[in-house]
């Protein structure tokens, strides 16, 4: 398994956002995290991430267990999320976000030329088509989110929690994110995608999750669920 998590509680304050979440993902699956407004599908991913400490529970990578101090710690790891929360720099290019570490080195020459030779393999490998050299924070949301994509990519993340990521995008780049999505996957890496959209839940991933109040509820194929299906169990309810 590329990733398993057991027992996961977390609480903010009085809030109780995971009562014991236990799943497990297999190498090179896209797996879909769904449930209602406040079910916990963000805290989980964001655990998974290394983002929010959870108060208990367990989690092994390809096998190996796992505590997580930090997102970079997670990257460490091969672990990277991708979140509504951009992490990019705004004043700094497309090609340097996404090849460059996170803080800007100074004294320190960057090979401009082989930075966006690397860049455009990259993107082309994912599919996205992005100006290198453009400044970021002049850009679409829906752009830097694709750049924070590459980044994830560039990073060698083997595990990439995407977090509602096509809530900035049009439809035509959300049918672009599934087809790069499904290339990650392809790839080997394992995907968690958190969204509100069944319907492209449904079309990019292999199994689909249920969390239903801070609980697991179930886990099935893609191909054995509609929306309806999905729906009943994120409300605990049967439908007439
Ligand atoms: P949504 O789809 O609305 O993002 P979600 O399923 O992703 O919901 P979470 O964002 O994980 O759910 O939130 C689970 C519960 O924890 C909610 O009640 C939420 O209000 C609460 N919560 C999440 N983050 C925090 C925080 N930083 N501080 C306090 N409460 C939080």
């Amino acid at each position: 398994m590329a990733l398993t998590v057991e027992g996961i509680e977390k609480r903010y304050g009085a809030i109780h956002a995971l009562k014991g979440v236990s799943l497990s993902i297999e190498a090179g699956e896209v797996r879909g995290l769904v449930g209602e407004n406040g079910a916990g599908k963000s805290t989980l991913g964001k655990i998974v991430a290394g983002v929010v400490a959870p108060d208990a529970g367990e989690m092994w990578v390809d096998g190996d267990p796992l505590r997580l101090r930090s997102a970079a710690d997670a990257l460490a790891h091969g672990i990277s999320i991708v979140a509504q929360e951009l992490a990019v720099v705004p004043h700094l290019t497309v090609a340097e976000n996404v090849m460059l570490g996170r803080e800007p080195r100074r004294g320190l020459a960057v090979d401009h030329k082989e930075l966006r030779s690397r860049f455009l393999e990259l993107s082309e490998q994912v599919g996205f088509s992005l100006d290198p050299g453009a400044r970021l924070g002049t850009l679409r949301k829906s752009e830097q989110q694709k750049a924070e994509i590459l980044r994830a990519v560039a990073r060698d993340a083997r595990l990439i929690v995407m977090d509602e990521p096509t809530a900035a995008l049009s439809s035509d780049e959300a049918r672009q994110l599934v087809a790069a999505t499904r290339r990650l996957a392809a790839e080997g890496r394992t995907i968690v995608f958190v969204s509100h959209h069944l319907d492209e839940v449904l079309a990019v991933c292999d199994n689909i999750t249920v969390l239903r109040d801070g609980r697991f509820v179930r886990t099935g194929p893609s191909e054995s669920e509609t929306a309806d299906s999905l729906v009943t169990s994120m409300l605990g309810q049967h439908l007439a």
